[in-house]
């Protein structure tokens, strides 16, 4: 699989990598800003955040620690099924630990809105979320995120992470897929 293949599948680009650098660094300076004077943990909800995670701990000018949850919530299709299953869960306890939660993207909020009160119920002393990515359907539901990167439109979106069938994930961008990888 080369890079020309790769770029064959791409409809779009909807945030270049220059974007994405600019924004989560923008979104580092408020974070330091926020937390200034407390530990913080910052939670990546893997695979997807793994990238974000990657560039905004690395914009972070303070301490940080790190911890990962895998849940999965959409099967193998591309809609959002608000049945969630804990695949990997946090290695610590974090009563009393100020969290962040790293998201890629909420869609439908489903996910996010679960995996809140779930990290709620173990007693952290805050929990706030920073996401890349959120679509305009994630207002629909109840859930505040702190610090979100950018509004995209309601379509699915694949790289810096985001995968369509495990693939695209390494792109340093986020875009839209031709029609034809669907088929
Ligand atoms: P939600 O529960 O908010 O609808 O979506 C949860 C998860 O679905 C996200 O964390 C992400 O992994 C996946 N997801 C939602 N929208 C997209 C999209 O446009 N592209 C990709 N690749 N994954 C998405
Ligand atoms: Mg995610
Ligand atoms: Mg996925």
């Amino acid at each position: 699989m080369d890079q020309a293949t790769v770029a064959d599948d791409l409809e779009k680009i909807l945030v270049t990598k220059e974007q994405i650098d600019e924004r989560l660094a923008g979104m580092a300076a408020r974070i330091s800003a926020d937390y200034e004077g407390r530990d913080l943990l910052l939670v990546g909800v893997l695979k997807g955040a793994v990238m974000v995670m990657a560039d905004l701990v690395r914009a972070l000018d303070r301490h940080v620690e790190m911890d990962w949850m895998a849940v999965s919530s959409y099967g193998s299709g591309t809609k959002s099924s608000g049945v969630v299953r804990i695949l990997k869960d946090l290695d610590k306890d974090i009563s009393g630990l100020h969290v962040l939660v790293v998201e890629d993207i909420i869609d439908s909020g489903l996910t996010l809105s679960w995996l809140l009160a779930n990290l709620r119920s173990r007693g952290p002393a805050s929990i706030e979320v920073a996401a890349l990515l959120r679509k305009p359907d994630a207002a629909k539901v109840d859930v505040d995120v702190r610090y979100v990167g950018f509004e995209i439109p309601d379509e699915f979106v694949v790289g810096y992470g985001l995968d369509y069938a495990e693939r695209y994930r390494n792109l340093p961008f986020v875009g839209t897929l031709a029609p034809h990888v669907y088929r």
